[in-house]
């Protein structure tokens, strides 16, 4: 599996502070490019979908509320290792035990409001990428 592609997502309080440009801007100095990226509020059955995993865990029902709570920024992100390098630069999902320098100790609030998704692995990367982007041929809406 190749692992040159991740998808990040801009969070809904990334979009709500007025952090976008601010996130994209260090996003491109570190050396990722942008190669697909869009503006949407998610419904609760996409969020849901793409947050299956966590589903039994006590915070499903806040994270998908915050989830949809206004528009998020998906898009697909392409570098040398980009999914661990991508891990790397936004730091952990705590932001109190994230590194100094990375978005989430920089900028997020909470665990629970961290600002910045990425793919944990190249697997889950080629699936979220299809999940929001479609396959080639497949609109990501006829899913
Ligand atoms: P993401 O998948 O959003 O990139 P992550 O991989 O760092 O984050 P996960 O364990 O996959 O972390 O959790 C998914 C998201 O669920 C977190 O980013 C955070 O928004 C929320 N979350 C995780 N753990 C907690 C928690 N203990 N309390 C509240 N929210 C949490
Ligand atoms: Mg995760």
């Amino acid at each position: 599996m190749t692992n040159n592609r991740t998808l990040a997502i801009l969070k809904p309080d990334c979009v709500r502070r007025c952090l976008t440009g601010e996130v994209l801007r260090r996003i491109e100095i570190a050396g990722f490019k942008i190669c697909a990226l869009q503006m949407q509020q998610l419904t609760s059955k996409h969020a849901e979908g793409f947050y299956e995993v966590h589903r039994e865990r006590p915070f499903f029902r806040d994270l998908i509320d915050f989830m949809t709570s206004g528009p998020c920024v998906p898009m697909v992100l392409e570098k040398e290792d980009a999914v661990g390098r991508f891990r790397t630069f936004i730091g952990a999902t705590d932001p109190e035990q994230a590194d100094k320098g990375t978005i989430r100790r920089l900028f997020a609030d909470s665990k629970a409001e961290n600002i910045v998704h990425g793919s944990d692995s190249p697997e889950n990367a080629q699936k979220e990428i299809a999940y929001f982007f479609g396959e080639p041929g497949i609109p990501a809406d006829a899913k």
